[in-house]
């Protein structure tokens, strides 16, 4: 059996290796290595790919998500409502405009930002909420959509582990995660569903307005050459990840089909364990397993994860502490027991390997193991 690992990115690299490679040939051949053909290339495809009016790529997720709030006409402490069950950098971002994040509680079924909690969280200095679509699996976002429009609120989604997953609206309709609100965010990092081969992000807009503030905004704030009409940083996404990006979003779909067969597999193993929940799916999105992760009810997670290891089955704890704990966002005043829904889930859940590559003799080693353990529990 080949070994087991949370992301296998050579061997996805290696099935395409001709394609990349002579992808990679060709900058070099050029030396465009900032904003050459391949960059605007891949912003059109992946435009087309979203079904959105305007990418902009950058220099990775963290940066699209500060870029885009830049982008917006908002003042130190204003309010920006997102979830407390994320990646750090949903807040941190927020934190470094010196914004203020307000943390509501998730969904206990998708670990998403509760849709029914938000609206008690508005105060008048609320100007946008920034759900993050966890996992793979878009935040309920026609009702976030109805609520934001209802009280004049900017909407930034963070699609870093969602590309490519759709929502379905009440009417049938579908749109990509990302191009929903009024900003959307990704990004590339290697073991993100599309993922380069460094860092890069991008920002999705069907606004042209803001499309162009946040073009001039990841160009030092440029408007013509050597003018500057905003403050702005330097994030651009290199041509040779550009180059690497255009040959592997041809393969996405099929990226994501093959998570969905290693996510099936597990579903099925794991169905008849209540010991086990698997990841809930809902009628309002696709999922496209950034990350297959189970909740466990009853058998211990450190040492079922140390068990794991023992066995050579990698697995991580997506998150350990919510972001409302964490020593660098005390201040923000929150306290424990506040959040219930998010701090439960951080001692019960444990991510399993999820990747493009992993063949059945894997999966079922993995399972078999997962189940060995809890039923001896
Ligand atoms: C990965 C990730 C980011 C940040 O992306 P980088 O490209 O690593 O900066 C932001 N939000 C979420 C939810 C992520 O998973």
């Amino acid at each position: 059996m080949k070994q087991i690992q949370m992301v296998d990115l050579y061997g996805q690299y290696f099935k395409i290796k001709e394609e990349i490679d002579s992808a990679i040939q060709g900058v070099l051949d050029s030396s465009a290595f900032i904003n050459g053909p391949d960059v605007k290339l891949f912003q059109e495809e992946l435009a087309e790919y979203m079904d959105c009016k305007h990418v902009i790529t950058c220099g990775n997720g963290t940066d699209a998500l500060q870029v885009s709030l830049m982008a917006l006409d908002l003042k130190p402490g204003d309010e920006i409502i997102t979830t407390p069950y994320s990646f750090i950098a949903s807040i941190e971002v927020i934190r470094l405009l010196d914004l203020v994040p307000v943390l509501v509680d998730i969904r206990p079924d998708t670990f998403n930002i509760d849709d029914n909690l938000i609206e008690r969280a508005i105060t008048k200095k609320t100007r946008a909420i920034l759900p993050v679509h966890l996992f793979g699996q878009c935040a309920r976002s026609e009702t976030i959509m109805e609520i934001a429009d209802k009280y004049g609120l900017y909407v930034i989604e963070d699609a870093a582990q969602a590309l490519g997953a759709d929502y379905i609206f009440k009417n049938g309709k579908s749109k990509k995660a990302g191009t929903i609100g009024t900003i959307g965010c990704t990004s590339f990092f290697p073991s993100k569903n599309l993922g380069c081969f460094g860092d890069g992000g991008a920002i999705f807009t069907d606004d042209e307005g803001l499309a162009k503030s946040l073009y001039s905004i990841i160009n030092h704030g440029m408007s013509e050459k050597y003018y500057y009409e905003h403050i702005g940083v330097n994030s651009r996404l290199d041509s040779l990840q550009a180059a690497v990006l255009r040959v592997k979003l041809k393969y996405l779909d099929d990226y994501i089909q093959a998570r969905t067969v290693a996510a099936s597999f597990y579903n099925t193993e794991f169905d008849t364990y209540a010991q086990v929940r698997t990841p809930v799916t809902v009628d309002y999105s696709s999922h496209i397993y950034h990350q297959y992760t189970i909740e466990l009810f009853g058998p211990d997670r450190d040492g079922l994860q140390s068990y794991l290891k023992a066995n050579e089955i990698p697995s991580m704890i997506y998150y350990p502490k919510p972001l409302h704990l964490q020593k660098a966002y005390l201040d923000l005043n929150y306290k424990e027991g506040e959040l219930p829904v998010a701090e439960e889930l951080s001692q019960n859940v444990l991510s399993l390997p999820i990747h493009t590559e992993l063949d059945e003799e894997q999966l079922r080693y993995i399972t078999q193991h997962i189940i060995q353990y809890i039923v001896k529990e």
